[in-house]
């Protein structure tokens, strides 16, 4: 499948893609290796925007459910997320990647508050600008978190890294026979409740057109193939073909 050439891009990473086997939040191994991924992606010559969950630290809506007061939750879902951007940043450094953490949750000893201008600067500078903390409220996600910064700093797309190699009519690990879609519409994916990203975020892309590239990020090398226009991927899209 061959897709339009991008130049700046935001790459949406959830919490638990930085996860190994034995059941270490953070595993180095893992860590380094999707690194080694966004490295890949930057020797392409795309400006590179990265978004990062924390799904695999803390999910405020989780421990909701079992008693915690919804806001405190997410507050500490979004300290989870920079627990993960440093990570990312500690791993791209440690192969000669430059990066900068903006969180939208200002820590100042940790890493710089989110500045869209100043951010703009890094990207012209080559560096990686890792956001963290989503949009620093409770109540949303890292997904509207990489939505919203896809919309501001002007990517050309949001590249959504998953366990799974793009959006099915139904739950591929659930179904037998669930279809996947090369291409299908925003619309299609509200109205159809297909599991890609939670609504406010594809309401948002839908509003900036920004598409959406759903793609595995645990088959090695996949990042630089869907990035290059090849490989296995769904894109999201205002048409649909
Ligand atoms: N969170 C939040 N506001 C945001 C982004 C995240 O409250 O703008 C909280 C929320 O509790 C969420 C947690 O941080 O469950 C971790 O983020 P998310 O679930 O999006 O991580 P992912 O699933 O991508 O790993």
């Amino acid at each position: 499948m061959t897709r339009p050439a991008y130049k700046r891009i935001l790459l949406k990473l959830s919490g638990e893609v930085l996860m190994g086997e034995g059941g270490l939040a953070i595993d180095p191994a893992v860590t380094a290796r999707v690194a080694g991924e966004i490295a890949d992606a930057k020797a392409q010559g795309f400006e590179l925007c990265i978004v990062v969950g924390g799904g695999n630290i803390f999910r405020g809506l989780a421990a909701a459910a079992k008693g915690f007061e919804r806001a405190t939750a997410d507050y500490m879902g979004m300290l989870a997320t920079v627990m993960n951007a440093l990570a990312v940043q500690n791993a791209l450094e440690q192969i000669g990647i430059d990066t900068r953490v903006q969180s939208a949750i200002p820590m100042a000893s940790v890493c710089e508050p989110f500045i869209r201008r100043r951010a703009e600067r890094h990207l012209e500078k080559g560096r990686v600008v890792i956001f963290a903390a989503g949009v620093g409220s409770p109540f949303f996600t890292t997904d509207s978190g990489a939505a919203l910064r896809a919309a501001e700093m002007k990517c050309d797309a949001l590249f959504k890294g998953t366990s799974v190699d793009g959006v099915y009519n139904a739950d591929p690990k659930k179904v037998p026979g669930a279809v996947r879609y090369d291409r299908v519409s925003y619309s299609t994916v509200l109205a159809d409740d297909l599991k890609v990203m939670d609504a406010s975020a594809i309401a948002l892309c839908r509003d900036s057109n920004i598409p959406i590239v759903v793609f595995n990020i645990r088959e090695q090398g996949n990042l630089a193939k869907v990035l290059a226009g090849e490989g296995v991927a769904t894109v999201v899209h205002s048409q649909e073909s």
